[in-house]
Parts: structure tokens; C-alpha cells; sequence
């Protein structure tokens, strides 16, 4: 990291000699003073996009529009922007206009919060007009200059402040909040995608109970897409904030929240949200391993939970049940041993795995094809894994013999 510092140093190091100012900024900043991990690292300058991709071999135009260029230095990427200015939002998406002004203080007015308007010179000389080294000392999110007004701006910085606040531990201070109940409903002229990016981040954040009951209490929530039959007084939020800081796993902190809200909201929240196909598949496994196992630990419910979901979601539940109190902990220890168990003797989980396929019985039985076949696979299928009864050619056979035999007399 110190390397990257370095780097950086000479990408600042460079525009000045070029006549321009530069800075570090933003995440960057904030991180290094709290001694986090540093994910990008973001520079500021007076240099103009086109000036930027001059002075550096090798540049990308990330975000030429709005003053944004990715340098290159020894391969590692640097987020340089031209000072900007607040331009004026007609839609509360956009800035209609990208305005770059010449220093930095009011670069950093345009900022969203105190902790991410901080700069640094490359002597390491800090520039905080706002107090932002303060806020972070004391652990609150502080909008930069009137929270209302910024948050009519861009309403995504009121989910921003969630977000920050479960990633960090911090409190939202008072006018900062309060700005965030009385704009909550403008939430709604916000893409999903870019709520979603916000959401996912408080899932995979050190504290998500913190962002969850600040999605509630605030009632930003009710105006992300999917969720507004899911108010303050018909979840029990609480209970989600209690278990989902129990668990570091995202799909179980989705699960977490997901089963304090309607079953039939669930696929409208994740269609709003835009979530993946691999995303939807993931939930909807875990509520089915659930909705198998909640009928009971018996050894059948494992078996079909395995075969229809699979090993990783049947472990899932077992984690998830002692979560909720349901099992001790040695309990859950056993489970796990007695999952692995039953899944590595399973002799089958799906038919293409029997000793037979549909091919043998249309030759064993002198039949022509048909919907018979299936049936009879999933019948012999259902034996080898619950009745004990041996994957082995003749047996299945045999035992296809006698279904046959039963259907006929059935009529
Ligand atoms: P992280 O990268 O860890 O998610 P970050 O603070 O670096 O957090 P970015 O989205 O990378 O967030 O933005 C970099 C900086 O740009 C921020 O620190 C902030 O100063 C500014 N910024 C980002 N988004 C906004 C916004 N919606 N309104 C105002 N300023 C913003
Ligand atoms: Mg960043």
C-alpha cells in the first residue's frame, strides 16, 4: 500500500510539474485516516480531462464527460477529476451541466459528506475546510453544507449515508438525518441499479444491522422499489437487525431480511432490484432448502433437501437454525458431519445417475417410448434414495417390472 502511496505521489508529482494543482481526495482520504483498507485511490486537479490524458502515457477516458480520467502509473490505476463544482440537477439524476473551477476547497463543497471532503497534498498537508478529520474522530456522517439541499441534488447520498454509516459504525448526525426523513420519497426518481450497488454494499458490510435499521427508521426503505408494502410497521425489522449481524454470509443476510417480508414480494423486490439470474436462483434455493427443513431435521427432509437444492444450501440452513436459536451449537456441529455424511452416500441424486437409463427400459421391455418412461426413472430415482433399494441394473429392472406390473393393475 505504501508502494501504491508512492505511486500516487508521482501521478501528483507529475501534474504539478506541469504547472497544475493536484490532491488526493475522497474515499481514499477517509480510509487512510481510519487506517482502513484502501480499495482506489482518487486524485483532484485543476488539469483538465484533456490535459490529464496529455501529461500521462497511459490514460483511460473512465468518465471524460464529468471530468474523470484513470492514469495508468506502473499498471496501477489512478481516478484523476477535475476540480468540479455542484452543477445544476433538473432531475435529481444528472447534473445538466459539469462546471470545473480552479480550486480545490470548492471541489470539495460539492462533496457529499464532511469524512469525504477531506485533501491531501503529496507533502501529506491536509486541506478540510469542513471538519471532516473531526467527524471521522467522532464517527458521523455530516452532509457538506445544507442536507436538504444536497440531498434534493443527488437523493442517492441519503442511501450513501446508510451505507457509510454500516460500513464504518458511524451515527448519522441530527440535521443530516433529519434531512434524510423529510427527503426519503425523492429516493424514488434514483435508478434502481445504482440503489442496488448501495444496498449490496450495506449487505457486505461490517455492520448491516445498522444500515437495516436505518433503511427502516428513516423510512428511506419504503422507497426503494419492491419494498414499500415492507414499512416500519408491517416488518418486524428488529428481528432482521438482531440475526443478520449473527452471519458474514450475504445470501444469509438476504435470506435474513427476505423472511420478514411477504413470500410474494420477494420476486417483485429482486425484478425492481434488478438482481441477477444467478442471484434469483441463489434465493430461491435458499428458501426452498428452507421450506424443506422447517418441516423437520429428520434424515428424509436432508435427503430431499440435498437432492433438490444441493449441499451448500442444505449447510446454509442447518448455519441458519442456529442462528435463529433453533439448534445449539453442537447440534448445528452434528448436522454439518451428518449433511456431509448423507450427501457423500447418497447413490443418486437425479435420474441421468441410475444404473439405467430410459433407452435400457425401451429394450428390456420391447416398448416404444413415451411419457412412461419418466415415470418410471422417477419413480426407481425416489427408491435408490429413499428406500434403500440398490442402484444396480437387474435390481432397477426387476423393480421397474413390478411398477409396470402395479400401473397395469391400477388400470
Ligand atoms: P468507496 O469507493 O469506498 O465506495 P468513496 O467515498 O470513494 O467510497 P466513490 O463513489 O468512489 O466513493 O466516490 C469518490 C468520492 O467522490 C467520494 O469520497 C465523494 O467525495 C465523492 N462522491 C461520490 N459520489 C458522490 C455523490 N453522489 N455526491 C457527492 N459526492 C460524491
Ligand atoms: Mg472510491
Amino acid at each position: 500500500i505504501m508502494d501504491k502511496i508512492k505511486l500516487g505521489k508521482k501521478v501528483l508529482n507529475e501534474l504539478e510539474h506541469h504547472g497544475y494543482k493536484a490532491y488526493f481526495v475522497g474515499g481514499f482520504i477517509r480510509d487512510l485516516l481510519l487506517n482502513r483498507e484502501i480499495n482506489d485511490i482518487d486524485i483532484a486537479t485543476d488539469a483538465h480531462p484533456e490535459k490529464v490524458m496529455s501529461i500521462f502515457s497511459k490514460t483511460i477516458p473512465t468518465g471524460k464527460k464529468h471530468g474523470t480520467i484513470t492514469v495508468l502509473m506502473e499498471g496501477i490505476p489512478f481516478e484523476v477529476t477535475t476540480f468540479r463544482s455542484e452543477g445544476k440537477y433538473l432531475d435529481y439524476r444528472h447534473p445538466t451541466e459539469v462546471k470545473f473551477v480552479s480550486n480545490i476547497e470548492e471541489d470539495l463543497s460539492r462533496r457529499d459528506f464532511t469524512i469525504n471532503a477531506i485533501a491531501m497534498s503529496k507533502n501529506e498537508d491536509i486541506i478540510d475546510p469542513f471538519n471532516g478529520k473531526k467527524a471521522l474522530e467522532d464517527g458521523m456522517i455530516v452532509a457538506v453544507g445544507n442536507p436538504e439541499k444536497r440531498f434534493l441534488e443527488d437523493p442517492l447520498r441519503m442511501m450513501r449515508a446508510i451505507r457509510f454509516a454500516s460500513q464504518l459504525n458511524f451515527k448519522i448526525e441530527e440535521q443530516t438525518y433529519r434531512a434524510i426523513v423529510a427527503k426519503a420519497p425523492y429516493l424514488r426518481y434514483i435508478a434502481t441499479e445504482r440503489i442496488k450497488i448501495e444496498l449490496d454494499k450495506i449487505m457486505v458490510s461490517k455492520f448491516p444491522e445498522i444500515g437495516i435499521k436505518l433503511l427502516y427508521e428513516t423510512t428511506l426503505i419504503n422507497w426503494v422499489k419492491g419494498f414499500e408494502h415492507t414499512s416500519i410497521t408491517r416488518i418486524n425489522y428488529e428481528e432482521v437487525c438482531k440475526f443478520i449481524k449473527l452471519t458474514e454470509d450475504p445470501l444469509i443476510r438476504w435470506f435474513l431480511l427476505l423472511i420478514q417480508i411477504d413470500q410474494k414480494d420477494h420476486s417483485l423486490i429482486m425484478s425492481h432490484l434488478r438482481f441477477s439470474n444467478k442471484e434469483r436462483d441463489n434465493v430461491k434455493k435458499i428458501f426452498q432448502a428452507h421450506s424443506i427443513l422447517e418441516a423437520g431435521l429428520e434424515e428424509v427432509n436432508f435427503k430431499k433437501c440435498l437432492v433438490e437444492t444441493g449441499e451448500s444450501y442444505c449447510l446454509k440452513l442447518v448455519k441458519i437454525f442456529f442462528l435463529l436459536g433453533h439448534i445449539t451449537e453442537s447440534e448445528k456441529n452434528k448436522l454439518i458431519k451428518k449433511v456431509m455424511r448423507i450427501n457423500g452416500d447418497l447413490p443418486a441424486k437425479e435420474i441421468e445417475d441410475l444404473a439405467i437409463s430410459g433407452r435400457d427400459l425401451i429394450n428390456h421391455f420391447n416398448q416404444p417410448g413415451g411419457p412412461w418412461i419418466k415415470v418410471i426413472l422417477n419413480r426407481l430415482l425416489e427408491m435408490v434414495i429413499y428406500d434403500n433399494l440398490a442402484n444396480e441394473t437387474n435390481i432397477l429392472l426387476q423393480q421397474a417390472k413390478l411398477i409396470l406390473e402395479e400401473k397395469k393393475d391400477e388400470g
